[in-house]
C-alpha cells in the first residue's frame, strides 16, 4: 500500500525532519540514539516547553498566575526548566516537593495536594514552607498539631471538592463523592475553624477535572468555579489571597480530536475574571496545568528487534512497550483503546507503507503500542517513534512488570 504520509500528520509537525529522520532538539534522532548510546528512551523537547508557556502567557488573561502540576512529568531536568518559565510547582507527595524545592523555586510558590498526605509528609512541607492544600478535616487537625509541636506557622489552602462535574472531562476528579477534597458544603465549617487558629491562609483550591478538549465545557467549568470562589470567599471569615481555577485542558491524542483554541479560552476566562473583580478584591488566580504543558513536548522511543508475521498481520517486536509506555498501550483509564500516534522515526515520509502492530517484549497482549497501523515499512534496527509522550509516561508505567531495565530519560 502507498500513501505519501503516515497517520497523525498534524501532530507530527512540532519536530522537522531531515533526511527521513525526525529531529529533536536540534537533532537527528539517530544521532540521539548513538549519544544515548541505548533504547528505549523518552526525549523531551525543551524548545517545545517553553513556547508553549509563551503561548500561554500570551492568550490568558494578564495577572493570572501559572502553576506546572508536575506529576505529569517529573524529571528532574524537566521541572528545573518549567521552574524558570513558571510561577509555581504543584506537588503530590512529598518526593515531588523535594525535586521542586531542588529547583530553587521560592517555597511559597509551591503547592501540595493530594489525598492521604502521611504525618511525616505533612511536617516536611510544614518545614520546607509550602503551602498545603488539605483535604480533609482530620488532615487540618494533623497540620494544627505538628505546627504546634514544630512552633511553625503553616501556610493552608482549603482543596475544594465542587458540586459541581467538568463535562467532557477524560478524568473526572471533582464534584459529586470524591475522594479529593473537601465538600463545597463543608468548606464554611473549615474556614470558621482556620479563622480560630493561627493558620496563614492562602486560599481556595478548585480542581474539576483533566484532559478537557472541549472549550464550551472548560469556559462552563471556569464559570463556575468562579461562582463557587465568589460565595465561598464572601462568607469566608479569613482573609483568600489565592484561588486556584485548575487546569484541565487537554491535548489531542487520537485521529479527529482536535488542539484547544487558547484565545477562546483566554478571552473568555478575562471576561469571567473581570465579572467577579468587585467580589474578590485582591485575590491571585492560579491556573495549575500538567498534560497541556509537557505533554507534546516528549516522544517515546524504541527499537525494533524482530518482524514476524502471523497468519498475515505483521508484527513488528520492540524493547519497548507497556512497561514503559502504560498510557500508548490503551491501559491508563483510558475505556476504548486507541493507537497514540506513531511513527518509523528514522524512515519519515517514506512512501513505501504498510499495515502492522508494533508490540513490546512482554509475555501479555497488553503489550501493544499500535493495533494494526499504517506505518513506514520497517526492519529490525528501525527506531519506533510513539509521539505525545511528554506528559504520564515513564513514572505513570509499571516499570518492574517482567523486569526489563528502565528506559533512559534526556531534555533536549
Ligand atoms: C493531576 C493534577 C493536575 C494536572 O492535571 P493535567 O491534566 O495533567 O493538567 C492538576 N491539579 C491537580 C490537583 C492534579 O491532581
Amino acid at each position: 500500500m502507498k500513501t505519501s504520509q503516515p497517520l497523525h500528520n498534524a501532530l507530527l509537525q512540532p519536530y522537522p525532519v531531515e533526511d527521513h529522520c525526525l529531529v529533536i532538539g536540534g537533532i537527528p534522532l539517530t544521532r540521539l540514539m548513538q549519544r544515548i548510546g541505548r533504547t528505549p528512551f523518552y526525549a523531551y523537547d525543551r524548545r517545545l516547553i517553553r513556547e508553549r508557556v509563551s503561548l500561554l502567557r500570551q492568550h490568558l488573561p494578564q495577572g493570572v498566575h501559572l502553576h506546572y502540576a508536575m506529576k505529569a512529568n517529573p524529571m528532574p531536568a524537566v521541572v528545573q526548566h518549567l521552574a524558570q518559565l513558571v510561577d509555581g510547582i504543584d506537588v503530590a507527595s512529598a518526593g515531588e516537593m523535594k525535586i521542586a524545592l531542588d529547583t530553587g523555586i521560592t517555597p511559597e510558590n509551591i503547592s501540595f495536594a493530594g489525598p492521604g498526605k502521611s504525618r511525616q509528609e505533612l511536617a516536611c512541607a510544614i518545614a520546607a514552607g509550602i503551602v498545603l492544600n488539605i483535604e480533609s478535616e482530620q488532615e487540618l487537625t494533623a497540620i494544627i498539631e505538628l505546627a504546634e509541636q514544630m512552633s511553625l506557622r503553616p501556610k493552608v489552602a482549603i482543596r475544594v471538592n465542587p458540586d459541581f462535574e467538568l463535562k467532557s472531562s477524560g478524568m473526572k476528579m471533582g464534584g459529586g463523592a470524591k475522594q479529593f477534597g473537601i465538600d463545597a458544603e463543608t468548606v464554611p465549617t473549615i474556614l470558621a475553624r482556620i479563622a480560630r487558629t493561627n493558620i496563614d491562609f492562602e486560599g481556595l483550591h478548585i480542581f474539576s477535572g483533566s484532559q478537557n478538549l472541549k472549550a464550551e465545557a472548560i469556559q462552563e467549568s471556569h464559570e463556575k468555579t468562579l461562582q463557587l470562589a465568589v460565595q465561598l470567599t464572601t462568607a469566608s471569615p479569613v482573609r483568600v489571597r489565592t484561588i486556584n481555577i485548575g487546569g484541565g485542558l487537554g491535548i489531542p491524542y487520537f485521529p479527529g480530536e482536535q488542539p484547544l483554541d487558547l484565545a477562546v479560552i483566554g478571552s473568555n476566562l478575562g471576561k469571567l475574571l473581570a465579572e467577579v473583580a468587585p467580589a474578590l478584591p485582591g485575590v491571585r488566580f492560579v491556573m495549575e496545568l500538567g498534560r497541556y504543558l509537557v505533554g507534546e513536548a516528549g516522544i517515546y522511543v524504541c527499537k525494533i528487534l524482530d518482524k514476524k508475521v502471523s497468519r498475515g498481520q505483521v508484527f513488528l517486536v520492540t524493547d519497548g512497550g507497556l512497561h514503559h509506555h502504560l498510557a500508548a498501550s490503551g491501559n491508563f483509564g483510558q475505556v476504548i483503546r486507541k493507537n497514540y500516534p506513531v511513527a518509523i522515526g528514522n524512515k519519515m515520509s517514506m512512501t513505501d507503507t504498510e499495515i502492522v502492530s508494533v508490540v513490546g517484549p512482554l509475555c501479555t497482549p497488553l503489550d501493544l503500542l499500535a493495533d494494526r497501523m499504517m506505518l513506514t515499512r520497517a526492519e529490525p534496527g528501525d527506531l519506533v517513534v510513539v509521539f505525545q509522550s511528554g506528559a504520564y509516561g515513564l513514572t505513570a508505567s509499571p516499570l518492574a512488570f517482567l523486569g526489563h531495565p528502565a528506559p533512559t530519560e534526556v531534555l533536549v
